[in-house]
Parts: C-alpha cells; sequence; structure tokens
C-alpha cells in the first residue's frame, strides 16, 4: 500500500521516509473489493488521503474485474463476450479494456528500461497484416522480437492501401488510402534504439524496404534476409513448411498473436473498428505475453 501525501507540491513528498508527518485517520470498508482502507492526514498541508489514493484504479468501483477482463481479453474472448461472462456491462468492458491497455503500455514502458543495460545483440521484425472495418482498409503491424525468448519489443500499427483485386473496390468505396507503413518502421525502430546494441543483427525476411528503414536509425547494424516461405496449411501463414525456420520465433510469435486476439483470428467475426483499438489490444497483449506466455530464462 502507498503511504505518502497525494500532494505533489507537499514538502513531505521529497522527504525520507515519505510517512513522516503523517498521522493515521481511521479507516473505511472498500466495498468493491471488501478491503478495509487506511485513511492518513498529512500534517504538513492538512491533506487527508487514504492508502488507496495514490493506485491506478483509484476511484473505480469494479476494481475486481480488472484481472479476470485482462485474461479474456488475452484468451480470444470478444469484448462482447467477456462482457456476458462477467455479467457488466459492454461499456464497462470497452472502459476497462482502454484503462488496462494504458496499465500495459507503461508497464511495458518499465520493461524496456530495464533491458537498457543490458542491450540486445539479435533482433527479429517483420510485418503482419490485418484491417480495419473491412478488408478494403487494410492495417499492418511492424513487429519486433527477441529472438531467444521471444519477447515483443515493440509494435506499431499503420494505415496501407488495398493490395490486388480489391485495390480497384477500395479506391472506389472509400478513395484513396495512404500509406503509412514507412512512418510506423522508422518510429519503431527509433523507439528501439536504447535497448539494441548498434552492432547488432537484424534478421527478417527480403522486403526490399526494409534495409533503408533500418539503416536510417541504426547504421552499423547487420542486416541478414532470409527468402520468404509459404504455410504449411492454406490460411496459417506463420507456421512454415521447411523444417528449420530461421525466422521462427518472430512467425511463432504472430502465430500467438493470431491465436490469442479475436480481432487477428483467421475467418472471424471479430474485426478490428478502429485503429486505436487494435493499437490497445496489441498493447494489452503484448504485456501479457511478455510476462506470462514466454520463458524468463537469461539471455
Ligand atoms: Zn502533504
Amino acid at each position: 500500500m502507498k503511504r505518502q501525501c497525494p500532494d505533489p507540491e507537499c514538502s513531505t513528498r521529497n522527504s525520507s521516509p515519505k510517512t513522516k508527518g503523517l498521522v493515521r485517520k481511521g479507516t473505511y470498508f472498500r466495498r468493491s473489493d471488501g478491503q478495509r482502507i487506511s485513511r492518513y492526514r498529512c500534517r504538513e498541508c492538512g491533506k487527508s488521503f487514504s492508502s488507496g489514493t495514490l493506485f491506478s484504479c483509484y476511484r473505480q468501483k469494479k476494481r475486481k474485474l480488472n484481472h479476470p477482463l485482462e485474461l479474456l481479453l488475452n484468451s480470444g474472448v470478444s469484448q462482447r463476450r467477456a462482457a456476458i461472462l462477467l455479467r457488466v456491462n459492454r461499456k464497462t468492458v470497452v472502459r476497462k479494456f482502454r484503462f488496462l491497455a494504458q496499465q500495459a503500455r507503461s508497464e511495458h514502458e518499465q520493461w524496456l528500461k530495464t533491458l537498457e543495460t543490458r542491450p540486445l545483440t539479435s533482433v527479429q521484425f517483420d510485418d503482419l497484416e490485418t484491417s480495419e472495418h473491412t478488408k478494403c482498409k487494410p492495417l499492418s503491424v511492424a513487429l519486433a522480437v527477441e529472438p531467444k525468448c521471444r519477447k515483443i519489443l515493440g509494435f506499431q500499427v499503420s494505415a496501407m492501401p488495398a493490395k490486388g483485386h480489391l485495390s480497384r473496390v477500395a479506391l472506389r468505396k472509400y478513395g484513396p488510402r495512404e500509406d503509412r507503413r514507412s512512418e510506423g518502421w522508422n518510429t519503431l525502430f527509433e523507439k528501439l534504439k536504447p535497448v539494441v546494441s548498434p552492432t547488432a543483427v537484424w534478421l527478417s525476411d527480403k522486403n526490399p524496404h526494409y534495409p533503408r528503414h533500418l539503416h536510417r536509425h541504426h547504421p552499423e547494424a547487420s542486416h541478414r534476409t532470409t527468402p520468404g516461405r509459404r504455410g504449411c496449411i492454406a490460411g496459417q501463414g506463420e507456421l512454415k513448411k521447411i523444417g528449420f525456420d530461421p525466422l521462427f520465433s518472430l512467425n511463432h510469435t504472430c502465430a500467438m498473436l493470431r491465436a490469442n486476439l479475436n480481432r487477428l483470428f483467421r475467418r472471424t467475426w471479430c474485426t478490428t473498428k478502429t485503429k486505436q483499438g487494435l493499437i490497445d489490444h496489441l498493447s494489452l497483449y503484448v504485456n501479457y505475453h511478455n510476462r506470462m506466455l514466454t520463458p524468463t530464462g537469461p539471455r
């Protein structure tokens, strides 16, 4: 439980121990999780507060749902079904989904900070395609993975124009769509600068645009490529037919994304409605994937 004055300008915030100048001011029963919470008063500024004041779920009335909802949303359950299973309103699920995504993002940032002391020497990267609302509006997810433990280092979602026979339909129905994939790659490579060694080995497929973006941000890095392969089953592009796949960690991670996020399933009713929704869901999953679904051994 956090015990410090909630006023950021209060002088007790900078003193150590931070509990100096605080006096107990009774307790109250928190109905949302059945806990008895202590209250305190700051002698310096006279403000009173509780040990729950500085927590991120302060003032939430359904804090008990946060953890089960995180598990459901990372296990292929749709937001609507999660609302039914947890017996809450759909709007509650949406609000909690956004809150949890924000939490997951800051946890991921903190985790990345811990990597800065020992920068990575190898990274795999590629993109995964999905769409918002209709196949005519595709989205590209740029993804970078640490190959030994399959930790996801970062991702960027960017719009791209439709390809193939849909390109004409898309143009007629929705007008021209900008290709923002270059921006996405630039942002991702820039973000990874502190956690990846300048001379690291980057592995990807033979996409002709990759070397340009990579070398702009990591000029000393060595870029290795491997030819793209066909998937083993039609519609399962991630799992390759060949015995040894040099890009295994990345392809396996993409397969896990496709298996665990209902909006990324192949042939699903659930689709991404907004780009931000996809970003939030990916943020939520990335944190769960790195914490719970991948080994934590030495790198
Ligand atoms: Zn104070």
